[in-house]
C-alpha cells in the first residue's frame, strides 16, 4: 500500500511507496502513458532493487473524465493532486465551449502552480535542424499564473470593453481604437519574485553557473521592466552569499552564480548563435511559452520535450508532455513516449529519485543512439529502426 508525500520544513518528505495521481490524457495519452508507466516502474526498480516503488493512481480530466462524470476537470482530480502533492499527466483535449480557455491552464491557476519548468538539453542521436545542439542546456522558469495568459480579456465591440475604452479615456486620457479587443497584462512583485526565487534556489541546488532574466522591459516598462527590477532586488535581498547581480560585480561574479538579463528578441538570437552563455533561465509567461518552444525545436525535441508546473511553497506539482492530444495519431501505438517519459524523469528528479531519473535518461539516450526511434525522428534520420510507441518503450526498458 502506498503511502501520501508530505510536505515538511525542509521540502517534500517522500516515503519508499509514495502514491502518484496521473491523467492518462486524451487522444495520443493512452498511447504514450501505457508505454510511460512501464518505463517508470522499470526505472524505479532498476535504481533501487524493490526497495522503492510507485503507487499509481488514476485521477480523470479531459474527455475521459467528461464520458465518466459529465465534467472535464472534477474536483476529485484537483483535490487528489492537493492530497498527494506530486503528480504527471498526458495532454487533453480542450473543450470546446466546456467553460474553460483551457484544462491544462485551469490546472495550473487551480492549484497555483506558478513555475512552468522547462529544462532544455539535447541527447545525442537526437535529430536536430542546428550545427552545435550540444551547447544547448537550460533550464527555463517560466511564470505560470499571470502575464497576458491571465485570462482578462474583453473582445472587441462588447458592452465591457466599450466601458472600458470610455474608462481609461476619462481617467488616464487614453486613447484606445474604440473597435479594439482588451487584455490586461498584470505583473506582480510577488509573482515574479516568488519565480525568480525559485530559479535561484533551482540553480544554487543543482551547480549551476547564471541566471539570465528574460525581458521586453525596454519597451513595456512597468510589467516586464519592473519583473528584471524585482529580479535583481531577490539576488541582493535574499541571496546575496550565494548570487550576484551583472551590474554589482561587473560581470565577474567570482564563485557565486551570475545573475545576468536580457531582452527577449535579442535572447532568441542569442540561443541559436550563443548558446552556451544561457544557462538557468527566468522569465515570464508569454516569453517562456515562445522561448521554450524554440529550444525545444533547437535541440529536436518538440517530441520528447517535457515540462512540469511546480508550486515550491505549498510542494503540490503535476509534470506533463508539452505536446498535444495529436487526434489523428490516436489509439496507433505510433507517437513518440519521449516527452512524457522525461517529464516522469524530472518528477523523479523533483522527488529526490534521482537515480531513478538517471536510469530512465540513459535509457532513452542509448536507444536513440541505436536508430531504435519512433515516426517523428524516423523521418529526420537515416538507417532510423522505427518502432511503435510500445516498442521504443520496451527498448528504453531493455537499455536501463
Ligand atoms: P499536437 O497535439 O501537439 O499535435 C501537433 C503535431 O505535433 C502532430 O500532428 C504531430 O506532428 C506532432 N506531435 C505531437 N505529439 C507528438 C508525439 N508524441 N510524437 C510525435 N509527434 C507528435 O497539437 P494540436 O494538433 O495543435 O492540438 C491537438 C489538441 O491538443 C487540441 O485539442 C489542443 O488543445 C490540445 N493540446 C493539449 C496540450 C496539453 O495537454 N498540454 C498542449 C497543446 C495542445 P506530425 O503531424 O507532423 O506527425
Amino acid at each position: 500500500m502506498g503511502e501520501k508525500m508530505t510536505m515538511g520544513g525542509d521540502g517534500l518528505v517522500v516515503p519508499d511507496q509514495p502514491i502518484i495521481p496521473f491523467i492518462e490524457g486524451d487522444g495520443i495519452g493512452p498511447d504514450i502513458w501505457a508505454a510511460a508507466v512501464r518505463v517508470f516502474d522499470a526505472a524505479v526498480d532498476k535504481a533501487y532493487g524493490g526497495s522503492r516503488s510507485v503507487d499509481w493512481l488514476e485521477v480523470l480530466a479531459g474527455q475521459k473524465a467528461f464520458d465518466a462524470t459529465g465534467d472535464w476537470l472534477p474536483e476529485a482530480t484537483i483535490e487528489a493532486f492537493r492530497q498527494h502533492l506530486v503528480g504527471i499527466k498526458g495532454p487533453l483535449t480542450t473543450p470546446i465551449g466546456g467553460g474553460f480557455r483551457s484544462l491544462n491552464v485551469a490546472i495550473r491557476q487551480i492549484l497555483d502552480l506558478y513555475v512552468c519548468l522547462r529544462p532544455v538539453r539535447w541527447y545525442e542521436g537526437v535529430p536536430s535542424p542546428v550545427k552545435h545542439p550540444e551547447l544547448v542546456d537550460m533550464v527555463i522558469f517560466r511564470e505560470n499564473t499571470e502575464d497576458v495568459y491571465a485570462g482578462l480579456e474583453l473582445a472587441s465591440g462588447t458592452e465591457e470593453a466599450a466601458k472600458l475604452i470610455d474608462f481609461v479615456k476619462a481617467e488616464f486620457g487614453w486613447n484606445v481604437r474604440a473597435d479594439s479587443g482588451l487584455g490586461l497584462k498584470p505583473i506582480s512583485e510577488t509573482g515574479s519574485k516568488r519565480l525568480v526565487r525559485a530559479a535561484l534556489r533551482y540553480a544554487v541546488a543543482n551547480g549551476r553557473k547564471s541566471l539570465t532574466l528574460v525581458h521586453k522591459g525596454n519597451i513595456m516598462k512597468f510589467t516586464e521592466g519592473a519583473f528584471r527590477e524585482w529580479g535583481y532586488e531577490v539576488v541582493r535581498d535574499e541571496f546575496d552569499d550565494v548570487a550576484v547581480g551583472w551590474e554589482d560585480c561587473g560581470g565577474d561574479p567570482g564563485d557565486r552564480i551570475l545573475v545576468k538579463d536580457v531582452i527577449a528578441d535579442a535572447f532568441l538570437q542569442q540561443i541559436l548563435t550563443r548558446p552556451a552563455e544561457y544557462d538557468v533561465v527566468a522569465t515570464m509567461n508569454l516569453n517562456g511559452d515562445y522561448a521554450s518552444d524554440a529550444l525545444a525545436a533547437q535541440v529536436g525535441g518538440i517530441g520528447i520535450a517535457p515540462g512540469g508546473n511546480i508550486n515550491y511553497d505549498t510542494g503540490v506539482a503535476v509534470f506533463e508532455a508539452t505536446h498535444g492530444t495529436a487526434p489523428k495519431y490516436a489509439g496507433m501505438d505510433k507517437v513518440n513516449p519521449g516527452s512524457v517519459i522525461l517529464s516522469g524523469a524530472n518528477m523523479f528528479r523533483y522527488i529526490g529519485w534521482s537515480e531513478a531519473a538517471d536510469v530512465i535518461e540513459a535509457g532513452l539516450e542509448a536507444t536513440i543512439l541505436d536508430r531504435v526511434v519512433t515516426y517523428d525522428f524516423a523521418r529526420l534520420m537515416e538507417d532510423a529502426d522505427e518502432v511503435s510507441t510500445s516498442v521504443f518503450g520496451s527498448a528504453i526498458i531493455e537499455r536501463m
